[in-house]
């Protein structure tokens, strides 16, 4: 049999896909075949990746989601099974941070990045797996995680927490679902090109990259490639991993 990474005849939500990371994921989606729902809280920004793609021959549309709503969320699928019939593919992509030091992080600042970042995962997922069983599609549920959910780093007990987390929560559902042919992984990135990484100083950069075995920092693209192959059939057979996506700043299991 040919491998395909063709997504054609596909519905696929994204969630943080009207910039960064998201962004590219909705591109490369949309450019494998997918009808692609590009979600955000700017719904403004959301529409303009989802006409970029459809003026590239592509099919989208944007959406507003806020994915620590629980109302928000369940009116969004509502809406796309209203007028798709059904979900193929839910990429978990929507993150935030909110860094600080143990002794100075507030309990605001933790509850804020495990609302978007794991809560938010868990309410999409819910909302997803309820439409694909229903519509007994053989479904993909890739959420995004991070290097720092794996490895840690200092000032991010928060966000390493929500990380770390969505890789268990991608292992359980994994197994609860995997009987109806619904596959779930994760993507973990490392240090992506970013406005973020925009900033850092040409010693900061040199640092950073000084401990990449690929000797870069990553694109993300490179972490779209990912998403595609794990939302096609060319993974059929892949469940309940976690891919990392960090040039080798950290190899070690997932
Ligand atoms: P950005 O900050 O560039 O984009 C975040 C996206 O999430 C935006 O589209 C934003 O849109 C959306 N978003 C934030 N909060 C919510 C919410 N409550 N509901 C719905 N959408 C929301 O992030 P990146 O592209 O850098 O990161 C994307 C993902 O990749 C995140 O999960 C991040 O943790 C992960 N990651 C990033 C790395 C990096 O180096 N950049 C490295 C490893 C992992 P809006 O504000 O309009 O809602």
């Amino acid at each position: 049999m040919a491998l395909s990474f063709s997504l054609e005849g596909k519905v696929a939500l994204v969630t943080g896909g009207s910039q960064g990371i998201g962004e590219s994921i909705a591109n490369a989606l949309g450019a494998a075949g997918a009808h692609v729902v590009v979600a955000a809280r700017s719904e403004d920004k959301a529409a303009a990746v989802a006409q970029a793609i459809t003026s590239s021959g592509g099919r989208a549309e944007a959406l507003r989601l806020d994915v620590t709503v629980p109302a928000s969320v369940s009116a969004a699928f509502k809406a796309i099974v209203e007028k798709h019939g059904k979900l193929d593919i839910l990429v978990n992509n929507a993150g935030i941070t909110d860094d600080g030091l143990i002794l100075r992080m507030s309990k605001e600042s933790w509850d804020k990045v495990l609302a978007t970042d794991l809560t938010g995962v868990f309410l999409c997922a819910q909302e997803a797996a309820k439409v694909m069983l229903k519509k007994r599609v053989p479904g993909r549920i890739v959420n995004i995680t991070s290097v720092v959910g794996l490895m840690g780093n200092p000032g991010q007990t928060n966000y390493a927490a929500a990380k770390a987390g969505v890789i268990g929560f991608t292992k359980a559902l994994a197994r609860e679902i995997g009987s109806r042919g619904i596959t779930v992984n994760a993507v973990a990135p490392g240090y992506i090109e970013t406005s973020m990484t925009d900033a850092l100083s040409e010693d900061q950069r040199k640092a950073l990259v000084g401990q990449i075995v690929l000797g870069r920092l990553g694109t993300a693209a490179d972490v779209a490639g990912a998403v595609v192959y794990l939302a096609s059939d060319a993974a059929a057979y892949v469940t309940g991993t976690c891919l990392n996506v960090s040039g080798g700043l950290y190899i070690g299991s997932s």
